[in-house]
């Protein structure tokens, strides 16, 4: 084959997001026997064993229902948890932090969430927060409270993709039934309380997980992409111990509106955000 040619194959190759192509978000909190704080310390062997068996039963049941390229990033805590010995080898990992659009604009065909927890302030959640409960004690959009379900969700239906699948506690799979009906959901734990749940096994929690994401990927042309229309303004109270300097300077777009909490504002969705995540 021509030299030209082998180089442009090897280009697509690396690049080969496109609407086949799948990104799995993971998080901790959501993970099937992950009750208790010390769990979620990211090195935490179990953490690790369970959380990348959930991945690799996404990355299964996506490959079976048609997928032909999964993505995953390593989303808890500092990418810590999932590593490329243990993960599906037909997976790709991303290790480090991503920026505000978290690849999305690479054209990826559908989101999924693994482990994801609830939003924080949410009744009956293992271990619900928005994004830090160390750092963030509430977070609002348009007057809602929100965490990473409905930010991520309306920051993949900005780039026009879909989430089409979460598995977590029942109380974040109601979270993102709320916002986008016709995703498919892996309850896997219920909640007793912030530190308490009634969990499936192990292997019951990835047979489900591995079934729902192959429907849903067979499914994906029926999942609306979530779309946050209009101006954007995102709050957030952050917890006393991250109380901000009242000398602290603020970029365009924010305001402070109480002793701990801020207003980030924006004309649309993606400037709202931007200036969030740029915080
Ligand atoms: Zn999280």
């Amino acid at each position: 084959m021509h030299r030209t040619w082998l180089l442009l194959l090897a280009c697509v190759a690396l690049n080969a997001q496109t609407k086949d192509s799948v990104l799995i978000i993971t998080d901790a909190e959501g993970v099937a026997g992950i009750c208790r704080q010390e769990q979620t310390e990211p090195t935490n062997a179990e953490l690790q064993k369970l959380l990348t068996g959930e991945v690799n039963a996404a990355v299964s049941g996506f490959l079976r229902g048609g997928a032909k390229e999964v993505v995953v990033w390593d989303g808890h805590d500092g990418s810590r948890t999932l590593s490329v010995a243990t993960i599906n080898q037909a997976a790709k990992l991303i290790i480090g932090s991503l920026g505000p659009k978290m690849l999305l604009d690479r054209g990826f065909g559908a989101v999924a969430f693994v482990g994801q927890h609830a939003r924080a302030n949410r009744e009956r959640a293992v271990m619900a927060h928005s994004y830090s409960s160390l750092g963030i004690q509430k977070l609002t959009m348009n007057g809602k409270e929100v965490g990473e379900i409905e930010t991520r969700t309306a920051l993949a239906g900005w780039f026009g993709v879909p989430v089409i699948l979460l598995s977590g506690d029942q109380a974040a799979a109601e979270d993102l039934r709320a916002i986008v009906p016709e995703a498919e959901t892996a309850v896997v734990k219920e909640s007793l309380g912030y530190y308490g749940c009634m969990s499936l096994s192990a292997s019951a929690a990835q047979s489900m997980i591995e079934q729902r994401a192959m429907e849903a990927w067979k499914k994906r042309a029926s999942i609306r992409p979530y779309k946050v229309e209009g101006a954007v303004e995102i709050t957030m109270e952050l917890t006393t111990r991250s109380t901000p300097s009242p000398e602290a300077t603020l970029g365009a777009g924010v305001e402070r509106i109480g002793p701990r909490t801020l207003r980030f504002r924006g004309k649309d969705f993606m400037e709202a955000w931007t200036r969030w995540s740029g915080r």
